[in-house]
């Protein structure tokens, strides 16, 4: 059988191994250029590749093709695979087959990364033998091929999710859905929900979906769809016979009629999202029947993730925080709203299609100071010029922190929480938040 590869990265080295482990006849194509150290993963395992190009006859004699999440559908060499009929699949369709691990899946516009480690986080305190995959570190299918561990923890993208056909997680996570990559999805929100509810659609009675029931599209979707998963809601404002929910500053989570309790304030993670995100994963503990006291442990000594909400450092008492992941309104809003100080909010960068009115009332409530940190600010001065007393147009990490710090006095905030996409100024959010932090310690 032949397998061919689009795209040469992680996910496609991984899929590679595990394709040539289990006895296809592996092709690796990619479009741009294949990094070193996989080119020699690729050679020393005896997997042809090419790169800098797509070769049709090399691709289009597959019996299937796995695609990296980062090529779209509406690539030529996609569409042609496509109108032959031949099946194009993402990484985790492959390689599940190939492991009984318990398999946990966890999806959403935010917060899908912070869940997903926090998770791991609560297993693998537990001692189960757990791994970590999907979009984060190492990949999936490769890890299968190395045979590692009897569970997963997967960050799942709506990309990754579209290249499925029978895949399903045991437990399933949907985080939030709010407008995100809709350039991907004909411009069309609902192709976008519809994507991220792909993730319980082979779940059957005997597996659970865990949502957001504040969530307004998740709600909506369930007005007009059906799982066979066993539901299992948490909300900031609900109460539930079954599901997770915050009663008097207390979390609590009632599953097959066990219940778990946890004072908030003993929670590490901070903000009105994480208690969401605590929930989740405390949810995915609580199935799994990890013991009560392990849970506290870990959901009190998990520091968060780099770059959301990473507080960077305090001087001469003005906290500095590292929210770069932020890269749509939504993730800024839990931002602006976890904020108990006056705040000097660094925002901008690429905008893809926000609204920025949805902050209007956090903005008038906490920020004392806009600096924009972007090539083409226009829009957010349009909104927010009248709004704050302060307004400052910068093109650079440095002149943004050195800027917040003179605006500043004891007992605010520098918060950077961009609301964009980093690429106008930075190579990524990465980069933009490592910036950020050097030029906070350069102060
Ligand atoms: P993802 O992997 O889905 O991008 P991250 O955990 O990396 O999610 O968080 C991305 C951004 O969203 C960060 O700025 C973070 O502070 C914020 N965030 C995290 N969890 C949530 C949530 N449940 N709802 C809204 N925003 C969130």
């Amino acid at each position: 059988m032949r397998l061919v590869i689009l795209g040469g990265g992680e996910s496609g080295v991984g899929t590679a191994i595990l394709g040539k482990k289990k006895g296809y006849e592996v092709f690796v194509s990619d479009f741009g250029k294949i990094k070193g150290n996989y080119k020699e993963i690729l050679l020393i395992n005896g997997i042809s590749w090419e790169e800098e190009k797509h070769t049709e006859e090399l691709i289009l004699n597959a019996a299937v093709v796995m695609k990296s999440p980062g090529i779209p559908d509406k690539s030529p060499i996609v569409k042609k695979l496509k109108e032959r009929g031949i099946p194009v699949i993402s990484e985790i369709e492959f390689a599940a087959p190939f492991t009984k691990a318990t398999i946990i899946g966890i999806t959403g516009s935010n917060g899908k990364t912070t869940t997903t480690m926090l998770t791991h986080h609560l297993l693998k305190s537990a001692g189960l033998n757990v791994g970590l995959g999907g979009n984060i570190g190492k990949s999936f299918a490769w890890q299968i091929a190395d045979n590692k561990y009897d569970s997963y923890v997967l960050e799942l993208s709506s990309f990754q999710l579209d290249g499925i056909i029978d895949f399903k997680p045991h437990i399933a996570i949907i985080t939030n859905i709010s407008p995100d990559h809709l350039d991907r999805y004909e411009y069309k929100y609902e192709n976008y929900i519809d994507s991220k509810f792909r993730i319980t659609m082979n779940q059957t009675e005997d597996d659970y979906l865990i949502y957001d029931a504040d969530d307004e599209a998740i709600c909506n979707w369930f007005k007009t769809h059906t799982t066979k998963a066993k539901l299992i809601p948490f909300s900031l404002t609900k109460i539930f016979s079954e599901g997770a929910y915050i009663k008097n500053n207390k979390m609590e989570i009632k599953i097959s009629q066990e219940e778990f309790t946890m004072d908030t304030e003993h929670i590490a993670l901070e903000g009105k999202h994480n208690m969401k995100n605590a929930m989740a994963a405390t949810s995915v503990a609580k199935l799994m029947q990890i013991r009560k006291a392990t849970i506290r442990e870990s959901l009190s000594n998990f520091q968060g993730v780099e770059h959301r909400l990473e507080k960077v450092l305090k001087i001469q008492n003005v906290q500095y925080i590292n929210d770069s992941k932020a890269t749509n309104v939504n993730a800024t809003f839990f931002a602006l709203d976890s904020m108990n100080t006056p705040t000097v909010w660094i925002v901008g960068g690429v905008d893809k299609g926000n609204d920025y009115n949805e902050l209007m009332s956090l903005v008038r409530e906490k920020v004392k100071a806009i600096i924009c940190l972007g090539v083409d600010n226009k829009k957010i001065i349009d909104v927010f010029g009248n709004v704050v007393d302060m307004m400052i147009e910068v093109d650079n990490m440095n002149d943004a922190v050195r800027m917040a710090q003179r605006l500043t006095e004891k007992g605010d905030s520098v918060l950077l929480s961009p609301a964009c996409a980093s690429f106008d100024l930075f190579e990524n959010y990465e980069d933009r938040g490592n910036q950020f932090k050097q030029a906070v310690k350069n102060l």
